[in-house]
Protein backbone atom coordinates (compact mmCIF):
# COMPACT_ATOMS: atom_id res chain seq x y z
CA UNK A 1 0.00 0.00 0.00
CA UNK A 2 1.51 3.53 -1.11
CA UNK A 3 -0.06 6.66 1.18
CA UNK A 4 0.24 9.97 -0.74
CA UNK A 5 2.26 12.55 0.77
CA UNK A 6 0.43 15.69 0.49
CA UNK A 7 1.20 19.22 0.35
CA UNK A 8 -1.61 21.16 -0.10
CA UNK A 9 -1.74 21.23 -4.07
CA UNK A 10 0.86 18.50 -4.22
CA UNK A 11 1.91 14.96 -3.85
CA UNK A 12 3.71 12.35 -4.23
CA UNK A 13 4.48 8.79 -2.91
CA UNK A 14 6.53 7.16 -0.12
CA UNK A 15 6.42 3.69 1.43
CA UNK A 16 5.06 4.09 4.90
CA UNK A 17 5.71 1.21 7.77
CA UNK A 18 5.55 2.67 11.56
CA UNK A 19 2.77 3.44 13.36
CA UNK A 20 2.13 6.06 16.22
CA UNK A 21 1.79 4.28 19.51
CA UNK A 22 -0.25 7.47 21.78
CA UNK A 23 -0.51 7.22 26.16
CA UNK A 24 -4.59 7.69 26.43
CA UNK A 25 -5.39 10.62 28.50
CA UNK A 26 -4.39 14.18 29.41
CA UNK A 27 -0.58 14.26 28.57
CA UNK A 28 2.15 16.77 27.33
CA UNK A 29 4.28 14.06 26.10
CA UNK A 30 3.43 10.83 23.45
CA UNK A 31 5.36 7.92 23.68
CA UNK A 32 5.85 6.38 20.07
CA UNK A 33 6.48 2.88 19.27
CA UNK A 34 7.91 1.59 16.02
CA UNK A 35 11.56 3.05 14.46
CA UNK A 36 11.32 6.07 12.65
CA UNK A 37 13.27 5.27 9.07
CA UNK A 38 16.46 7.35 9.68
CA UNK A 39 19.44 8.74 7.27
CA UNK A 40 21.13 10.09 10.28
CA UNK A 41 22.05 7.81 13.12
CA UNK A 42 19.60 8.68 15.20
CA UNK A 43 19.34 7.02 18.42
CA UNK A 44 15.75 6.47 19.69
CA UNK A 45 13.60 9.22 20.82
CA UNK A 46 14.21 9.97 24.46
CA UNK A 47 12.30 7.91 27.30
CA UNK A 48 9.06 9.33 28.13
CA UNK A 49 8.90 11.82 30.74
CA UNK A 50 5.54 13.59 32.52
CA UNK A 51 5.16 17.32 32.99
CA UNK A 52 2.91 18.99 35.35
CA UNK A 53 -0.06 20.70 33.30
CA UNK A 54 1.55 24.56 34.04
CA UNK A 55 -1.69 25.82 32.32
CA UNK A 56 -5.10 26.66 32.69
CA UNK A 57 -5.84 26.25 29.02
CA UNK A 58 -8.72 28.72 29.57
CA UNK A 59 -6.02 31.67 30.45
CA UNK A 60 -4.12 31.00 27.23
CA UNK A 61 -5.09 34.25 25.69
CA UNK A 62 -4.40 36.28 29.25
CA UNK A 63 -1.08 35.18 30.10
CA UNK A 64 1.93 36.67 28.52
CA UNK A 65 2.98 34.12 25.74
CA UNK A 66 7.07 34.50 27.31
CA UNK A 67 6.34 33.45 30.64
CA UNK A 68 4.41 29.95 28.69
CA UNK A 69 7.37 29.40 26.59
CA UNK A 70 9.21 26.08 26.62
CA UNK A 71 10.10 23.53 24.38
CA UNK A 72 6.78 21.47 23.95
CA UNK A 73 3.14 22.07 24.12
CA UNK A 74 1.21 18.49 23.72
CA UNK A 75 -2.82 19.30 23.75
CA UNK A 76 -5.11 16.01 25.06
CA UNK A 77 -6.90 14.21 25.19
CA UNK A 78 -8.83 14.32 21.38
CA UNK A 79 -9.96 12.02 19.33
CA UNK A 80 -7.89 11.54 15.65
CA UNK A 81 -4.80 13.97 16.20
CA UNK A 82 -2.43 14.94 18.51
CA UNK A 83 -2.00 18.26 18.19
CA UNK A 84 1.91 19.74 18.77
CA UNK A 85 3.58 22.87 19.30
CA UNK A 86 7.31 21.85 19.79
CA UNK A 87 10.28 24.33 20.37
CA UNK A 88 13.10 22.27 17.73
CA UNK A 89 10.25 21.62 14.73
CA UNK A 90 9.55 25.75 15.21
CA UNK A 91 13.14 26.62 14.77
CA UNK A 92 13.61 24.14 11.83
CA UNK A 93 10.64 25.53 9.89
CA UNK A 94 11.37 29.27 11.19
CA UNK A 95 15.18 29.10 9.57
CA UNK A 96 14.22 27.01 6.50
CA UNK A 97 11.81 30.06 5.63
CA UNK A 98 14.49 32.71 6.37
CA UNK A 99 16.45 30.63 3.82
CA UNK A 100 14.20 30.70 1.15
CA UNK A 101 13.28 34.22 1.81
CA UNK A 102 17.27 35.27 1.77
CA UNK A 103 17.61 32.73 -1.84
CA UNK A 104 14.31 34.29 -3.41
CA UNK A 105 15.68 38.07 -2.48
CA UNK A 106 18.79 37.65 -4.06
CA UNK A 107 17.49 35.53 -7.32
CA UNK A 108 16.28 37.23 -10.14
CA UNK A 109 13.73 35.42 -10.48
CA UNK A 110 11.26 37.34 -7.86
CA UNK A 111 8.82 34.51 -7.97
CA UNK A 112 10.12 31.70 -6.57
CA UNK A 113 8.03 30.56 -3.27
CA UNK A 114 9.05 30.44 0.14
CA UNK A 115 7.29 28.88 3.03
CA UNK A 116 4.87 30.66 4.07
CA UNK A 117 3.34 34.29 5.18
CA UNK A 118 5.88 36.84 7.14
CA UNK A 119 5.11 36.99 11.12
CA UNK A 120 3.19 40.35 11.84
CA UNK A 121 4.45 41.63 14.62
CA UNK A 122 4.21 45.29 16.86
CA UNK A 123 6.57 47.67 15.92
CA UNK A 124 8.96 47.75 18.65
CA UNK A 125 7.43 44.92 20.29
CA UNK A 126 10.57 43.53 21.61
CA UNK A 127 14.23 44.83 21.53
CA UNK A 128 16.07 44.14 18.28
CA UNK A 129 18.74 41.80 18.41
CA UNK A 130 21.95 42.21 19.65
CA UNK A 131 24.84 42.41 17.31
CA UNK A 132 26.16 38.93 18.98
CA UNK A 133 22.79 37.35 18.26
CA UNK A 134 22.40 38.84 14.99
CA UNK A 135 25.73 37.20 13.86
CA UNK A 136 24.54 33.52 15.91
CA UNK A 137 21.00 33.87 14.01
CA UNK A 138 22.84 34.81 10.19
CA UNK A 139 25.21 32.07 10.35
CA UNK A 140 22.12 29.67 10.94
CA UNK A 141 20.36 31.04 8.40
CA UNK A 142 23.30 30.99 6.38
CA UNK A 143 23.86 27.29 7.13
CA UNK A 144 20.36 26.52 5.61
CA UNK A 145 20.99 28.77 2.80
CA UNK A 146 23.60 26.18 1.91
CA UNK A 147 22.16 23.13 2.83
CA UNK A 148 18.44 23.32 2.49
CA UNK A 149 16.92 26.25 0.86
CA UNK A 150 17.04 24.71 -2.78
CA UNK A 151 15.45 20.99 -1.12
CA UNK A 152 11.64 21.15 -0.63
CA UNK A 153 10.16 19.92 3.06
CA UNK A 154 7.82 17.66 1.14
CA UNK A 155 9.87 16.23 -1.53
CA UNK A 156 13.51 15.55 0.48
CA UNK A 157 14.16 12.63 2.64
CA UNK A 158 16.55 14.58 3.99
CA UNK A 159 14.46 16.95 5.47
CA UNK A 160 11.53 14.87 6.36
CA UNK A 161 13.59 12.65 8.32
CA UNK A 162 15.43 15.69 9.91
CA UNK A 163 11.49 17.08 10.56
CA UNK A 164 10.41 14.09 11.90
CA UNK A 165 13.58 14.07 14.72
CA UNK A 166 13.10 17.40 15.78
CA UNK A 167 9.68 16.35 16.49
CA UNK A 168 10.59 13.77 18.56
CA UNK A 169 13.19 15.61 20.43
CA UNK A 170 10.95 18.16 21.46
CA UNK A 171 11.07 17.63 24.91
CA UNK A 172 14.55 18.07 25.17
CA UNK A 173 16.49 21.50 25.18
CA UNK A 174 19.54 20.15 23.61
CA UNK A 175 20.11 18.42 21.11
CA UNK A 176 23.82 17.06 21.35
CA UNK A 177 23.23 15.07 24.52
CA UNK A 178 25.63 17.21 26.70
CA UNK A 179 24.10 17.42 29.17
CA UNK A 180 21.67 14.74 29.12
CA UNK A 181 22.78 11.72 27.12
CA UNK A 182 18.90 11.04 26.02
CA UNK A 183 18.75 13.98 24.37
CA UNK A 184 21.25 13.65 21.69
CA UNK A 185 19.53 13.31 18.39
CA UNK A 186 22.96 12.01 16.15
CA UNK A 187 22.06 14.85 13.96
CA UNK A 188 25.09 15.70 12.15
CA UNK A 189 27.93 17.46 14.18
CA UNK A 190 27.43 20.62 12.30
CA UNK A 191 23.76 21.35 12.08
CA UNK A 192 23.88 20.56 15.92
CA UNK A 193 26.22 23.18 16.64
CA UNK A 194 24.00 25.50 14.34
CA UNK A 195 20.33 24.80 16.41
CA UNK A 196 21.67 24.82 19.56
CA UNK A 197 23.55 28.15 18.83
CA UNK A 198 20.71 29.50 17.24
CA UNK A 199 17.86 28.42 20.02
CA UNK A 200 18.72 31.29 22.11
CA UNK A 201 18.06 33.44 19.71
CA UNK A 202 15.02 32.15 18.70
CA UNK A 203 14.14 31.69 21.79
CA UNK A 204 14.22 35.10 22.79
CA UNK A 205 12.95 36.86 20.04
CA UNK A 206 10.44 34.78 17.82
CA UNK A 207 9.40 31.35 19.98
CA UNK A 208 7.49 33.41 22.13
CA UNK A 209 4.67 34.40 19.30
CA UNK A 210 5.11 31.28 17.64
CA UNK A 211 4.30 28.92 20.12
CA UNK A 212 1.15 31.63 21.44
CA UNK A 213 0.32 31.37 17.85
CA UNK A 214 0.76 27.27 17.72
CA UNK A 215 -1.32 27.29 20.89
CA UNK A 216 -3.83 29.44 19.92
CA UNK A 217 -4.56 27.81 17.02
CA UNK A 218 -4.76 24.61 18.53
CA UNK A 219 -6.92 25.66 21.20
CA UNK A 220 -9.75 26.80 18.60
CA UNK A 221 -9.82 23.83 16.28
CA UNK A 222 -9.61 21.13 19.60
CA UNK A 223 -13.59 21.71 20.26
CA UNK A 224 -14.75 20.79 16.63
CA UNK A 225 -11.77 18.05 16.48
CA UNK A 226 -13.50 16.93 20.33
CA UNK A 227 -16.76 17.18 18.68
CA UNK A 228 -16.93 15.78 15.45
CA UNK A 229 -13.56 14.19 15.46
CA UNK A 230 -14.76 10.43 15.53
CA UNK A 231 -17.56 10.94 12.86
CA UNK A 232 -15.45 12.71 10.29
CA UNK A 233 -12.59 10.22 10.58
CA UNK A 234 -15.27 7.31 10.08
CA UNK A 235 -17.16 8.77 7.05
CA UNK A 236 -14.06 9.35 5.61
CA UNK A 237 -12.77 6.39 5.51
CA UNK A 238 -16.16 4.66 4.92
CA UNK A 239 -15.95 6.95 1.63
CA UNK A 240 -12.63 5.83 1.34
CA UNK A 241 -13.20 1.85 1.26
CA UNK A 242 -10.56 1.90 4.21
CA UNK A 243 -10.28 2.40 7.78
CA UNK A 244 -8.85 5.62 9.19
CA UNK A 245 -5.41 4.97 11.55
CA UNK A 246 -6.04 2.82 14.66
CA UNK A 247 -3.50 5.46 16.18
CA UNK A 248 -3.63 9.33 16.51
CA UNK A 249 -2.06 10.97 13.86
CA UNK A 250 0.54 13.47 14.91
CA UNK A 251 0.14 17.25 13.78
CA UNK A 252 3.14 19.64 14.24
CA UNK A 253 1.70 23.28 14.22
CA UNK A 254 4.17 25.62 13.41
CA UNK A 255 4.61 29.34 12.84
CA UNK A 256 5.86 28.26 9.19
CA UNK A 257 5.03 24.92 7.62
CA UNK A 258 5.63 24.85 3.61
CA UNK A 259 4.51 27.10 0.97
CA UNK A 260 1.08 25.50 0.57
CA UNK A 261 1.09 26.56 4.65
CA UNK A 262 0.38 22.13 5.11
CA UNK A 263 1.80 18.98 4.17
CA UNK A 264 2.05 15.53 5.31
CA UNK A 265 4.53 12.75 4.80
CA UNK A 266 4.84 9.15 5.81
CA UNK A 267 6.47 6.28 7.28
CA UNK A 268 5.73 7.69 10.07
CA UNK A 269 2.18 9.49 9.11
CA UNK A 270 3.06 13.09 10.50
CA UNK A 271 0.91 16.55 9.23
CA UNK A 272 3.03 20.11 9.55
CA UNK A 273 0.60 22.97 9.50
CA UNK A 274 1.50 26.58 10.05
CA UNK A 275 -0.83 28.30 12.41
CA UNK A 276 0.19 31.73 10.78
CA UNK A 277 -0.88 30.84 7.25
CA UNK A 278 -4.37 32.94 6.32
CA UNK A 279 -5.42 29.58 4.75
CA UNK A 280 -5.35 27.90 7.80
CA UNK A 281 -7.64 29.84 10.18
CA UNK A 282 -11.05 29.58 11.98
CA UNK A 283 -13.58 26.77 11.13
CA UNK A 284 -11.12 26.33 8.16
CA UNK A 285 -8.61 24.75 10.21
CA UNK A 286 -10.58 21.60 10.93
CA UNK A 287 -10.56 20.92 6.67
CA UNK A 288 -7.00 21.41 6.57
CA UNK A 289 -6.67 18.56 9.64
CA UNK A 290 -8.97 16.00 7.90
CA UNK A 291 -7.60 16.60 4.04
CA UNK A 292 -4.16 16.16 5.49
CA UNK A 293 -5.06 13.44 7.61
CA UNK A 294 -6.80 11.88 4.60
CA UNK A 295 -3.59 11.25 2.85
CA UNK A 296 -2.93 8.70 4.97
CA UNK A 297 -6.08 6.58 3.97
CA UNK A 298 -7.52 7.57 0.70
CA UNK A 299 -4.89 5.39 -1.73
CA UNK A 300 -7.66 2.79 -2.83
CA UNK A 301 -9.02 5.97 -4.64
CA UNK A 302 -5.76 6.61 -6.51
CA UNK A 303 -5.46 2.64 -7.17
CA UNK A 304 -8.48 2.84 -8.92
CA UNK A 305 -7.80 5.61 -10.91
CA UNK A 306 -5.22 4.00 -12.34
CA UNK A 307 -6.66 0.68 -12.42
CA UNK A 308 -9.58 2.17 -14.88
CA UNK A 309 -7.11 4.61 -16.74
CA UNK A 310 -5.28 0.67 -17.89
CA UNK A 311 -8.41 -0.94 -18.66
CA UNK A 312 -9.12 1.83 -20.95
CA UNK A 313 -5.81 2.31 -22.16
CA UNK A 314 -5.95 6.10 -20.83
CA UNK A 315 -3.13 8.60 -19.57
CA UNK A 316 -3.37 8.52 -15.75
CA UNK A 317 -4.35 11.80 -14.73
CA UNK A 318 -1.68 13.21 -12.33
CA UNK A 319 -4.21 15.60 -9.65
CA UNK A 320 -7.58 13.89 -10.44
CA UNK A 321 -6.98 12.31 -7.61
CA UNK A 322 -5.95 15.06 -5.23
CA UNK A 323 -8.96 16.96 -6.58
CA UNK A 324 -11.34 14.26 -5.26
CA UNK A 325 -9.64 14.83 -2.15
CA UNK A 326 -10.10 17.87 -1.49
CA UNK A 327 -13.68 18.04 -3.00
CA UNK A 328 -14.52 15.25 -0.73
CA UNK A 329 -12.85 16.69 2.53
CA UNK A 330 -15.11 19.73 1.39
CA UNK A 331 -18.11 18.22 0.85
CA UNK A 332 -17.70 16.27 3.93
CA UNK A 333 -17.47 18.54 6.39
CA UNK A 334 -19.61 21.48 4.83
CA UNK A 335 -22.62 20.56 6.61
CA UNK A 336 -20.90 19.76 9.57
CA UNK A 337 -19.25 23.58 9.65
CA UNK A 338 -22.52 25.37 8.31
CA UNK A 339 -24.41 24.34 11.77
CA UNK A 340 -21.57 23.01 14.54
CA UNK A 341 -22.02 24.50 17.81
CA UNK A 342 -18.45 24.93 18.07
CA UNK A 343 -17.90 26.63 14.85
CA UNK A 344 -21.23 28.63 15.57
CA UNK A 345 -19.56 29.86 19.03
CA UNK A 346 -16.18 30.97 16.91
CA UNK A 347 -16.14 34.63 15.87
CA UNK A 348 -14.19 33.25 12.50
CA UNK A 349 -16.96 30.58 11.90
CA UNK A 350 -19.02 30.27 9.12
CA UNK A 351 -20.86 33.41 7.96
CA UNK A 352 -24.99 33.03 6.99
CA UNK A 353 -24.37 31.61 3.56
CA UNK A 354 -22.67 28.41 5.49
CA UNK A 355 -19.08 26.78 4.85
CA UNK A 356 -17.33 27.31 1.72
CA UNK A 357 -14.84 24.29 1.38
CA UNK A 358 -11.26 25.10 0.69
CA UNK A 359 -10.95 24.58 -2.90
CA UNK A 360 -13.75 26.85 -3.46
CA UNK A 361 -12.34 29.34 -1.53
CA UNK A 362 -8.22 29.48 -2.64
CA UNK A 363 -9.72 28.85 -6.16
CA UNK A 364 -7.91 25.42 -6.66
CA UNK A 365 -10.46 24.55 -9.22
CA UNK A 366 -10.01 27.32 -11.44
CA UNK A 367 -6.17 26.72 -11.34
CA UNK A 368 -6.23 24.05 -13.69
CA UNK A 369 -9.08 21.75 -12.17
CA UNK A 370 -12.22 22.69 -13.43
CA UNK A 371 -12.81 19.85 -15.72
CA UNK A 372 -12.28 17.75 -12.52
CA UNK A 373 -14.43 19.81 -10.20
CA UNK A 374 -17.53 19.08 -13.04
CA UNK A 375 -16.91 15.29 -12.93
CA UNK A 376 -16.77 15.14 -9.31
CA UNK A 377 -19.80 16.82 -9.43
CA UNK A 378 -21.43 14.92 -12.20
CA UNK A 379 -20.14 10.89 -11.14
CA UNK A 380 -18.76 11.39 -7.34
CA UNK A 381 -21.42 13.44 -5.55
CA UNK A 382 -23.79 10.79 -6.26
CA UNK A 383 -21.52 8.36 -4.68
CA UNK A 384 -21.30 10.69 -1.56
CA UNK A 385 -24.85 10.55 -1.85
CA UNK A 386 -25.46 7.09 -1.80
CA UNK A 387 -26.74 6.43 -5.03
CA UNK A 388 -23.95 5.04 -6.80
CA UNK A 389 -21.14 2.44 -6.03
CA UNK A 390 -17.31 3.63 -5.12
CA UNK A 391 -16.49 1.42 -8.40
CA UNK A 392 -19.14 3.09 -10.79
CA UNK A 393 -18.38 6.47 -9.69
CA UNK A 394 -14.57 6.38 -10.66
CA UNK A 395 -15.41 4.31 -13.84
CA UNK A 396 -18.07 6.85 -15.09
CA UNK A 397 -14.87 10.09 -14.26
CA UNK A 398 -12.12 8.24 -16.29
CA UNK A 399 -14.44 7.14 -18.95
CA UNK A 400 -15.89 10.75 -19.46
CA UNK A 401 -11.77 12.32 -19.05
ZN1 LIG B 1 -3.48 17.31 -0.20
Amino acid sequence: MIPKICALGRWHSLKISAQLQPLPGIRLWSERLGATIVRFAMPRRPPARFFFLLLALSLLDTIPAAAQAQNNFTYGPLPVFELHSGFWINLHHTLYHEARQRTAAASPDKTSKTSGPALHTEPDAKPALTPAEQHQWDDAVAYYVSNYAAKDLLFSTELIQLKDQLGDFEDCDELSGRKRKFCDAGLPAKLTQVLEAAAPVYRAHLWPDHDRANRRWIMRVAPLVREQGVGLSERLADIYQTRWPREKIRVDVTGYANWTGAYTTADPLRVTISSLDARNQGTEALEVLFHEGSHGIAEPVQAAIIRECRQRDKAIPRDLWHALVFYTTGEVLRPVLGSSSAAAGDQDGPGPGGYTPYALREGLYQRGWNDYFKLLQKFWQPYLDGRASFDDAIARMVSSL
